[in-house]
C-alpha cells in the first residue's frame, strides 16, 4: 500500500480509532467445523537464523505506528516446519527469509478494516471471513542476501498495492523479478501458494482446516 495514500488518508480515522485500538472483545466470526487444532509455534524457535522484521510492531507499516506489542512470529506447525525448509534451501543459494507478519490475531484483521476507507478496503482482508493470517498459516517473506545482510530488492515494497506487488509484473529490473520469483519457487516446493496480488504473502495449503484465531501474542507465548 502505497504510504502516500497511508499516510494521508488514514491519518484522520486512525486520529479517532487508536485511542482505542486493538479491541479484543470482539468476536470473529463463528464458522462451521471441524477444524485442527491449533499449534502455534514460535518460528525463531524453529530457525535462529530466520531474521524478523515484524512491520506491525514497528512504525514502518502502512499505518505509521505500531499495532503489536511484541515482534514475535508464530505459524501453525505444519507451516512453520515447511517455512524452515524453504529457509534452509534458500540459504544454500546464498538468501534468508525475512518475515513481515505470519499469525496475526483477528482483531488486528478488524482494526485495519475499520480505518480503511470504503474505496481501498479491497487491499484489506474482510473480517466477516478472516484472513489467512488469523488461522495461523500465512506468512508475509521477502529475501535477504547472507554475504551483505542486506534485504534484496523486489519490485516494490512490501504492502504496496498496486501493480508492481503483483506476481506477474514485468516492470522493475531484471533482478528484483528474479529474486521475487527465486522466492515463490522456494516456497511452493514447500507448500505455499502465493496470493497473485501481493508477492510477499503466502499460504500454506492447509489453511483451511485451522480456525480463526484471536489470541493477543503475548497469550500465545504464556500459553506454551
Ligand atoms: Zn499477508
Amino acid at each position: 500500500m502505497k504510504k502516500i495514500f497511508l499516510g494521508s488518508i488514514f491519518l484522520f480515522a486512525s486520529f479517532f480509532i487508536f485511542a482505542a485500538g486493538c479491541n479484543y472483545e470482539q468476536k470473529p466470526p463463528k464458522e462451521e467445523g471441524p477444524f485442527l487444532k491449533s499449534d502455534l509455534v514460535e518460528l525463531k524457535e524453529l530457525d535462529s537464523t530466520l531474521r524478523l522484521d515484524i512491520r506491525y510492531a514497528t512504525t514502518n507499516n502502512f499505518i505509521g505506528r505500531p499495532v503489536y506489542k511484541v515482534a514475535c512470529a508464530f505459524l501453525q506447525r505444519p507451516a512453520a516446519e515447511a517455512l524452515v525448509r524453504a529457509n534452509k534451501a534458500l540459504r544454500k543459494k546464498g538468501y534468508g527469509l525475512v518475515i513481515y507478519d505470519s499469525y496475526r490475531p483477528w482483531s488486528v484483521t478488524k482494526f485495519f478494516w475499520d480505518i480503511t476507507p470504503e474505496d481501498k478496503k479491497q487491499f484489506i482482508a474482510d473480517p466477516n471471513k478472516g484472513s489467512f493470517h488469523n488461522r495461523g498459516c500465512a506468512v508475509d517473506v521477502s529475501l535477504f542476501d547472507l554475504k551483505s545482510g542486506k534485504e534484496v530488492t523486489m519490485p516494490c515494497e512490501f504492502d504496496e498495492f498496486s501493480e508492481r506487488s503483483h506476481i506477474n509484473y514485468q516492470g522493475g529490473t531484471a533482478e528484483s523479478r528474479h529474486m521475487r520469483d527465486l522466492l515463490q519457487a522456494s516456497m511452493e516446493a514447500e507448500g505455499f501458494i502465493v496470493y497473485k496480488s501481493e508477492w510477499w504473502h503466502y499460504n500454506y495449503k492447509d489453511c483451511y482446516k485451522y480456525p480463526i484465531l484471536n489470541i493477543p501474542f503475548e497469550e500465545v507465548m504464556k500459553s506454551r
